[in-house]
């Protein structure tokens, strides 16, 4: 097994639009992070800051056109996945890199028994005849906490119940061996309790198998209980990036103090109401020439309007796009 610490993946300045009629979209404006074995990068924000987006441009499931990668580099592993081709990309999707979606019923063919489906991308990815794909297919349901999986086996999608399903969307994911898996929003379509059985379940596997996690969630409790490092997404720009207890105890962007206030506590009275960021946010056929949170924020000074903040280093992997953190800012 690789050890920790080796950047598996890093993107780079990526920026990506839809070319539509209205005009440009410019759903991701210049993007940067990375993510490496052994840990979970949770990204967080509001619907619409381009979350989804950043992780299908990775996979290559933006459709182009409309879609177009205007600048920007996605290596993983080394090799550049904006200027890979066709071929390889489809050996990594599902092999190397393994998705999961909100809704399970979106990746599982309602025709066929999961079984089945397990063993297709085993077949595919790896070599290996059938009587060894369907033994790794019932140990892959076993692993994701099936119950019966020979019996299971057999069975049809809609058999399982919504948090059965999801388990088994994660079975295909995992078949492979793949070293990144890709989780947008896995539970926001599951109850509270299933939700934390998957989320724990993603956990363990993420430590049993040393692989590299990107966690896209717009809830704050999620990323709390999973991630290990956190990145802040708004209007198509990371905002801050920290550890994720550092973000917790000590975030420096008001955008995330607005996502932590619409968080619940444990030790919030019922009548105490959970505030919502006031406002929305920025249209982005024409997205603010500086801080895009300026126009919601109560901190926000004439220069956050008219230039884009610095990113700042505030040390112990914490950073913040910021006006508010450069000394003497105009
Ligand atoms: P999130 O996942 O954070 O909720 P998305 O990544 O789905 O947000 O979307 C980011 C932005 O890109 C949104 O403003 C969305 O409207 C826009 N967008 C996504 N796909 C398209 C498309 N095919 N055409 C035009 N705009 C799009
Ligand atoms: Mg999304």
């Amino acid at each position: 097994m690789e050890k920790m610490g080796k950047k598996l993946l890093e993107v780079k300045d990526l920026s990506v639009s839809f070319n539509t009629y209205a005009g440009e979209v410019q759903a991701l404006r210049g993007i940067s992070f990375f993510v490496e074995r052994g840990e979970t990068l949770a990204i967080v924000g509001e619907s619409g800051s381009g979350k989804s987006v950043t992780v299908q441009t990775i996979m290559k499931l933006i459709q182009m056109p409309p879609g177009e990668i205007k600048s920007g580099e996605i290596l993983f592993d080394g090799e550049d996945l904006v200027t890979i081709s066709d071929e390889k990309m489809a050996k990594l999707r599902g092999g190397k890199i393994g998705m999961i979606f909100q809704d399970p019923m979106t990746s599982l063919n309602p025709t066929m028994k999961i079984g089945k489906q397990i063993m297709e991308g085993i077949l595919i990815h790896k070599k290996v005849n059938k009587i060894e794909a369907k033994k790794r297919a019932i140990e892959m349901l076993k692993k994701v906490g099936i119950p019966k999986p020979e019996e299971r086996f057999n069975q049809y999608p809609h058999e399982f119940s919504g948090g059965m399903r999801q388990r088994v969307v994660i079975a295909i994911a995992l078949a492979c061996e793949p070293d990144l898996l890709i989780c947008d929003e896995p539970t926001t379509a599951l109850d509270v309790t299933i939700q934390a059985q998957i989320l724990d379940l993603i956990n363990e596997i993420k430590k049993e198998l040393n692989i590299a996690v990107i966690l896209i969630t717009h809830d704050l409790g999620v990323v709390a209980q999973t991630a290990d490092r956190v990145i802040v997404m708004y209007a198509g720009e990371k905002l801050e990036e920290a550890p994720v207890r550092e973000l917790f105890r000590n975030p420096k962007h008001p955008y995330t103090w607005g996502l932590l206030k619409s968080l619940p506590r444990l030790d919030m009275n019922s009548n105490e109401r959970l505030t919502s960021i006031p406002g929305t946010p920025p249209d982005l056929l024409n997205p603010p020439k500086g801080d895009p949170f300026a126009a919601r924020s109560e901190y926000a000074m004439k220069i956050d309007y008219e230039r884009k903040p610095p990113m700042i280093d505030l040390g112990g992997g914490h950073f913040v796009k910021s006006w508010l953190y450069v000394k003497g800012a105009p």
